[in-house]
């Protein structure tokens, strides 16, 4: 599935009731909360000794990007442009592949 139909897909999900203020707050907030999930996974695996499966952290990862196509829904936003930009920044921050010399200069900023 590319990003524009999966930003399509799951604006039809969400909730169309209240201010977009009142959106853009929840799914900000809900944003966080799943990317909290995903972080209390590998703490457990990391720092607990548990066994998560990968599935466990696909899912997470799976809330989690339906949030940020949420955010990006709701400021009128691009998924797949954002993603573009995204690359190219780091194109350009490591037009080599990761480096800490590259990752200290930033010279994308
Ligand atoms: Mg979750």
């Amino acid at each position: 599935m590319n990003l524009a139909d999966y930003q399509r897909l799951a604006a039809l999900t969400a909730r169309q009731d209240g201010s977009v203020s009142q959106r853009r707050l929840v799914a900000a907030l809900g944003l966080n909360g799943e990317a909290g999930e995903l972080g209390e996974l590998i703490k457990k695996e990391i720092g607990h000794g548990h066994a998560i499966p990968r599935e466990a952290i696909a899912k997470e990862l799976g809330d989690t990007l339906w949030y940020v196509a949420a955010v990006a829904t709701l400021y009128d936003l691009d998924l797949a442009q954002i993603a573009e930009a995204n690359i190219e920044k780091l194109r350009q921050r490591y037009p080599d592949g990761f480096s800490r010399a590259d990752s200290i200069a930033r010279r994308d900023v």
